[in-house]
């Protein structure tokens, strides 16, 4: 089943349930509080927290998500990118879990004939907060769930807020057991990896309203008066496991990146293992970071040096680096973004109406790379040669000086060294770099306050003159033997 499709049966199926059907909100956040759209509830916060009125009591949507924080996660896990498409279905005091465990349940394991995904019920494990006994008969006597499948987790698993009092409720997780070739049995709680019990629904049941306290430490007040539903299903998670692949960058939307950056670089990519060969793991990233960089770009985001464009500016800067390590030298993304548009565009019919004016963007941010590489690149090498040398037999660390210097004079971002230097098993010594970056900003701010008020800031002075034990003498217009 194609990846599409698992959009549109989604849509199908709650539309049949009488859910109102929400396009994708853009990938820049409505929510001003966070970045991106980060999660399918997004859009519907007001309606969820209850500060406003749903305009409909059910709805479901299939929106487009980046998550930066697991961007370490990617092409490493089988299941993390910086962005997928999460599928979800809301109710707004509407149906509550009896509801929302029914539909999923049937959902997902109905028959592709009858609207469904087909999975078979027995590769099913669920869990639950220990103390939801409502969740847990629901499970064991509406749906017959052989109580092995069923685990209790506490609060930390199965529980979500908004960080600060207001709605909180237990959770409900669906995960699929991919079978002992991935990992020892002991379901979902047992599989810390989350190899072979894979994570692909979450139902979250906002049931009561939390009081104040730090962590998952706060009292549950009372239940809420009206309750909502809010779930999320990770479309890439289903595909790869209906596509009976071993990770979601091998599904039909990422893949024909992955062919092109082998036939870019000559090398190839080892299909079906979730493999820690490092030319594997580069390719993921790259089919990963293109597509994100390409959706960002689609929904309005331009590279730059803070904020969302400093993420859209990491994306291609890592994609192209993975190239580099790949050992193509020359631009990719003219290959890479297209393979990458095409893959999409079944589903996102405007990345090829917007094509030219996203791949200029791209292509523009790449070009610039290059000529930081280009610059940079033989400073970092010196400054690692140089931690080598000087570490001896201890391990060898990159002076915040160096880092410094390559920021300053070389547009080398702190992440881009780390990484960098990382690569050749040195690391950095941030502190030093981050305590030159405040120096540098108080230099600065001394400057333009001079600029301002007419007046040099003299403590740069008077902290030389107590280094040198006595006032610095002024010979500025007397002492020529300088200028000799
Ligand atoms: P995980 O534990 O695997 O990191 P999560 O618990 O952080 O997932 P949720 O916040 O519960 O994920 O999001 C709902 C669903 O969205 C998940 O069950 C999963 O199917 C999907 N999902 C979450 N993060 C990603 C990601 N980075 N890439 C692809 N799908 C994701
Ligand atoms: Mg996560
Ligand atoms: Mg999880
Ligand atoms: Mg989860």
């Amino acid at each position: 089943m194609r990846t599409a499709e698992i959009r549109t049966r989604w849509l199908d199926y709650f539309a049949k349930q009488d859910h109102h059907i929400a396009p994708s909100v853009p990938l820049v956040s409505p929510d001003p509080s966070i970045l991106f759209t980060i999660a399918g509830m997004v859009p519907f916060i007001p309606y969820i927290v209850g500060t406003q009125q749903a305009p409909w009591p059910r709805a479901a949507s299939v929106q487009k998500c980046i998550r930066t924080n697991d961007i370490e996660e990617v092409g490493k896990t089988t299941r993390h990118g910086t962005f997928f498409q999460m599928a979800g279905n809301f109710s707004f005091g509407d149906y509550f879990k009896e509801g929302a465990i029914t539909m999923a349940w049937e959902l997902l394991t109905s028959s592709p004939a009858d609207g469904g995904y087909g999975l078979e019920p027995e590769r099913l494990w669920i869990t639950v907060w220990d103390q939801d006994a409502e969740a847990k008969d629901i499970w064991l006597n509406k749906i017959g769930l052989p109580a092995e499948r069923l685990q209790f987790q506490t609060r930390e698993e199965n529980f979500w807020d908004t960080g600060q009092p207001g709605p909180a409720g237990p959770t409900s997780e669906i995960h699929y057991d991919r079978g002992p070739a991935y990992g020892p049995d002991g379901g979902p709680e047992a599989d810390t990896q989350g190899d072979r019990f894979v994570e692909i629904w979450n139902l979250v049941f906002d049931q009561y309203l939390r009081g104040e306290g730090a962590g998952k430490d706060y009292p549950l007040l009372h239940e809420l008066e009206q309750k909502a539903i809010d779930t999320g299903l990770g479309v890439e998670r289903l595909a790869f496991i209906l596509q009976d692949r071993a990770n979601m960058y091998e599904t039909d939307e990422v893949f024909p990146v992955i062919e092109a950056a082998e036939a870019l670089s000559g090398r190839s990519y080892t299909r079906g293992a979730s493999s820690a060969n490092p030319d594997d793991v580069r390719m993921r990233v790259v089919a990963d970071h293109v597509r994100s960089a390409m959706m960002l770009i689609a929904d309005g985001v331009r590279p730059g040096n803070d904020g969302r464009g400093y993420v859209l500016r990491r994306l291609i800067r890592r994609a192209v680096r993975s190239m580099r390590l790949l050992g193509v030298e020359e631009p990719s993304l003219p290959v890479l973004l297209p393979a990458s548009k095409d893959a999409m565009k079944g589903s996102y019919p405007e990345l090829e109406t917007d094509f030219d004016r996203i791949s200029q963007v791209a292509y523009e941010e790449e070009e610039a790379f290059r000529r930081t590489l280009t610059a940079g690149t033989t400073i970092l090498d010196t400054a690692v040669n140089r931690a080598k040398s000087s570490a001896g037999t201890a391990k060898p660390v990159l002076s915040g000086a160096d880092a410094f210097a390559l920021h300053d004079t070389y547009g080398f971002p702190i992440d881009l060294t780390l990484e960098m230097a990382a690569e050749h098993g040195v690391s950095v010594d941030e502190t030093g770099f981050r305590s030159l970056m405040d120096e540098q900003r108080q230099r600065a701010r001394a400057d333009a306050l001079a600029k301002k008020t007419g007046h040099v800031d003299t403590s740069l002075y008077t902290d030389l003159q107590n280094r040198l034990g006595g006032p610095v003498q002024f010979l500025g217009y007397t002492d020529t033997t300088a200028e000799a």
